[in-house]
């Protein structure tokens, strides 16, 4: 099979090969060259070669270096040239370049094929000494580097002696003698680092480049890039061997890196940077200060007026922002690279209506090129860039939750409730966070924790918020009682004020200033285009009016999921729940819930009315009772003293509800079984809220969602009992009106999946709860999975974090057979899903493939679902 393509005026083999074969960079070269741009020609050793040459326990395939050998001669009889040559040698640049940009892995070697004669040749070709040997001693430090793992630091300090010699402050001021010394010192050190002289023939030295290139793919930066990165399946990485052109030529020439479009506004501006004589990565690496590319028709009007012509047909090419770097060699203009340029959200977004206007792509492609995830920055406050780069960061956590918060810091959840309630910006520092902090939290502008992963509570609840959170900044020591923390040898106390960003897990001091989001009218204008496309219903979960309220503008269609025990942990309901809990026969049981009754009713009525004219979906109470009662001795003797029973009582009950795996006991439905009159509580709380709602001509849909359901006797009991209630309160209220509340099931442990025909006999609508669905299907326990999650994606057993991304091979197939099962019984099934997967992009696309009917996601991931629904249909 063929390695190597050639890209050229004599030839380009490349053009359509694609990108897994020849790496983004090589495909894009061979690209540019078939519509006439101006590019160094040059060859691309596949991929395949680099996997090849793994195989075979790191050794170059048979035949490559012939292969090689051929596209040289070609290179040489194109621009007349020979390699290594003592009059006109031709130089060539190695580069690396995967199918996937993975930017750092391998620095570029150029000016390949320069040796001691060949140097002269340059010289004398060019006549310009000073260049030749500039070129030559970049190769010796490059070539030193990438192929022999030379440390830079000894070629940059002889570099600083010979500039101190000929006082020189900027490296293109150094003379050609001051070159040629510096020459022959780069080949001393790369003599004495290597204990071997430096290579002067130029097909070892491209061999041994190349052979470097392959390697750097499994260099542990490398392969800790594609991990972060989440890239995968990859063959290697290509090479490209290119013929050189030079920006360091003197003043008519120069190198440099645009984008055609501003990446981090969208605004249609040409963005870049050049440097005048300067060579390959000058012009990052701050070696003088570049100017802005809107400054180079001053330098060279013709040469800027080329590039602005290129950067309108790359992007008719390509019909995409393009991240391009571009060399000037003595007034000619070559082009080394184009990519997509990546860009933020907000730039995504412009950009996509732009270039609609623009008539380059339609509404479709519009909705296709804006990652639904990116929306988020969009959606929340975020730091400044110019703030954020004085900012004093403290520490790193784990980017759990993103946004920006700055506020001075609470140490418990009372504090955090009570310093809010007198007008403070709080951040609730916590070790980790646990239900009973939840009022502490939702107060919190922002919440930080010390142990806890991306997946613990705190992580959880703040996304589902959009409350920024940073967990797990485990060098952060927290000191509750003295209500201090300390971290990097300093002290904060609870009057102090810190910064932290949920989208990089950064921990800084002080007020780091932030900008509110702006929903621009593009932001508008995608998301009706993403509503004209998609099929998908989107609902929220939401278990307050507020967040009801907001849900609803973001385009929320409804609530697929309303938690009810959250409602139970303020301040006066959680006493009354506690009594209920400890009660001893079901007349106090009932006593207590009464008490409990009045709060539902009022919570309820406020979400009907936010939600007016959509459906509210209300799952019944699911947790395991003991997680309502008070683990600590101290608070025991309370709630005893409050109950007026002993403290006894309180312990041995926890005792009793204790139970050893807690996920898989007695909660859900079971909860309805043994104790019915939970049940009828919250039913007659959801009826009476409806009722109220309808006498103020308020049309609230409820619809009532039972938990945990395993088998069709379950549902058809609690269903009876669901009914008899709703019908027990209207007739008691008198009200004759209008009243369709239906009954339905979650779809969460697995045997109600297999049975679901029987299910749905009794269900009227079914809504997938992944997160214990993809519990029980694994195995994994959600709360703990953290332990080996991580080993399980680096070690590639899983492609992804199952509670994250739905599991379509597996989980997957328990929800398709649920719909299709289901809706054999009941045609009409009604069908969502409203675990965290519902405001997953790849999981929506799932959903849509299935035919749920709807997705349901925190209020925040709205637009977001919106968006990838409409990508799931296009
Ligand atoms: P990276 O992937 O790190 O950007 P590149 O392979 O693009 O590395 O090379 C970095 C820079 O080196 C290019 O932007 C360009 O300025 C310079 N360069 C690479 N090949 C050549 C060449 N054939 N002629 C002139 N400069 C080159
Ligand atoms: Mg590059
Ligand atoms: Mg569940």
């Amino acid at each position: 099979t063929k390695m190597v393509y050639y890209f050229g005026k004599t030839k380009t083999e490349g053009k359509g090969v694609g990108k897994d074969l020849l790496g983004g960079k090589g495909l894009n070269l061979a690209e540019m060259t078939s519509i006439s741009l101006p590019v160094p020609p040059g060859i691309t050793i596949t991929t395949q070669v680099c996997a090849d040459y793994y195989k075979s326990g790191q050794k170059l395939p048979k035949g490559l270096m012939d292969e090689v050998n051929d596209g040289i001669a070609t290179l040489e009889k194109e621009l007349k040239k020979k390699f290594g040559d003592n009059k006109n040698p031709l130089l060539v640049s190695v580069r690396s370049g995967a199918a996937v940009s993975m930017p750092g892995m391998m620095n570029t070697i150029l000016n390949l094929g320069l040796n001691d004669e060949s140097v002269v040749g340059l010289a004398n070709a060019t006549n310009n000494e000073r260049f030749a040997y500039d070129a030559y001693r970049r190769l010796i430090d490059m070539f030193g580097d990438v192929v022999m793992e030379v440390d830079r630091d000894h070629f940059e300090h002889a570099f600083t002696a010979i500039k101190k010699k000929y006082n020189a402050t900027l490296d293109n001021e150094v003379p050609a003698a001051g070159l040629i010394e510096l020459c022959n010192e780069y080949k001393a050190i790369y003599q004495k680092y290597t204990g071997e002289s430096f290579p002067q023939d130029p097909m070892k030295q491209l061999e041994l480049a190349v052979e470097a290139v392959f390697k750097s793919w499994n260099t542990t930066r490398a392969v800790r890039y594609r991990e972060v990165e989440g890239i995968r399946g990859l063959l290697g990485t290509a090479v490209n061997v290119q013929s050189m052109v030079y920006g360091n030529m003197g003043q008519d020439s120069g190198t440099g890196v645009a984008f055609t479009r501003n990446p981090s506004t969208g605004e249609n501006k040409f963005y870049g940077e050049f440097l005048i004589d300067a060579q390959g990565e000058d012009v990052v690496a701050g070696i003088r200060t570049p100017q802005p590319v809107a400054e180079m028709s001053k330098w060279n009007r013709a040469v800027y007026k080329q590039l602005l012509e290129i950067k309108d047909t790359l992007e008719a090419h390509y019909k995409d922002v393009q991240d391009i770097e571009f060399t000037i060699e003595k007034g000619e203009l070559f082009m080394l690279q184009t990519r997509t340029g990546k860009r933020t959200g907000a730039a995504a977004v412009k950009i996509s209506c732009d270039m609609v206007k623009e008539g380059l792509i339609d509404e479709q492609t519009a909705l296709l090129r804006i990652p639904a995830n990116d929306l988020t920055q969009l959606l929340l406050p975020s730091f400044t860039t110019e703030s954020k780069s004085h900012a004093n960061v403290l520490t790193r956590g784990l980017p759990a939750s993103p946004g920006a918060a700055v506020g001075v810091l609470a140490f418990t959840a009372e504090e955090a409730v009570e310093r809010t309630h007198n007008g403070e910006k709080v951040i609730l520092c916590r070790k980790e966070t646990s239900p009973e902090d939840i009022d502490g939290m939702h107060s919190a502008v922002g919440i930080l924790t010390s142990t806890g992963g991306m997946t613990s509570h705190a992580a959880v609840v703040a996304r589902g918020w959009g409350r920024c959170c940073v967990a797990g900044a485990g060098e952060i020591e927290i000191d509750e009682k003295a209500r201090k923390i300390k971290v990097g040898g300093k002290t904060f106390k609870h009057t102090d004020t810190i910064s932290i960003d949920g989208s990089t897990g950064e921990v800084m001091a002080g007020t780091v200033e932030t900008s509110e989001p702006k929903l621009s009218g593009d932001f508008a204008k995608v998301m009706k285009w993403a509503d004209q496309y998609r099929t998908l219903g989107v609902r929220t979960n939401a278990d307050a009016p507020a967040d009801s309220q907001r849900a609803r503008d973001f385009g929320a269609e409804g609530i697929g999921l309303c938690r009810t025990e959250h409602m139970f942990f303020e301040e006066d309901r959680i006493i009354s729940m506690r009594e209920m809990i400890l009660a001893e026969t079901e007349e106090d049981r009932r006593a207590a819930l009464a008490k409990l009754l009045p709060f539902q009713r009022e919570d309820f009525v406020g979400i009907f009315t936010a939600m007016k004219n959509l459906p509210v979906t209300v799952r019944l109470l699911d947790p395991p009772l003991h997680e309502f009662l008070p683990h600590d001795v101290k608070a025991q003797k309370e709630i005893a003293e409050i109950l007026g029973i002993s403290a006894a009582k309180v312990k041995s009950r926890v005792a009793q509800l204790h139970e050893s795996n807690p996920m898989l006991g007695h909660r859900g439905c079971r909860l309805s079984v043994t104790y019915p009159e939970i049940l009828e509580m919250q039913v007659t709380a959801i009826v009476e809220a409806a009722i109220e709602c309808k006498k103020k001509r308020i049309n609230a849909m409820p619809e009532i969602m039972i938990p945990l359901v395993g088998t069709a006797a379950e549902l058809e009991l609690l269903r009876g009992k669901a009914e008899e209630t709703i019908e027990k309160v209207i007739a008691e209220s008198g009200y004759n009106g209008q009243l369709d509340i239906l009954i339905g099931t979650m779809i969460e442990i697995p045997r109600a999946a297999l049975t679901a025909n029987e299910v749905a006999e009794h269900a009227q609508f079914f809504s997938f709860g992944t997160n214990d669905l993809t519990q029980m299907t694994f195995g994994y326990s959600r709360d703990d999975v953290n332990t080996f999650l991580p080993d399980y994606t680096r070690l590639e057993i899983l492609p992804a974090d199952p509670f994250q991304t739905l599991d379509a091979t597996g989980v997957g197939q328990l929800v398709e057979m649920g719909v299709s099962k289901g809706r054999k019984t009941r045609k009409d099934l009604k069908c969502g899903i409203c675990g965290e997967h519902g405001g997953d992009p790849a999981s929506i696309d799932f959903c849509h493939n299935v035919g749920l009917d709807y997705v349901s996601c925190s209020p925040f991931r709205v637009p977001i679902a919106r968006l990838a629904a409409a990508q799931a249909a296009i």
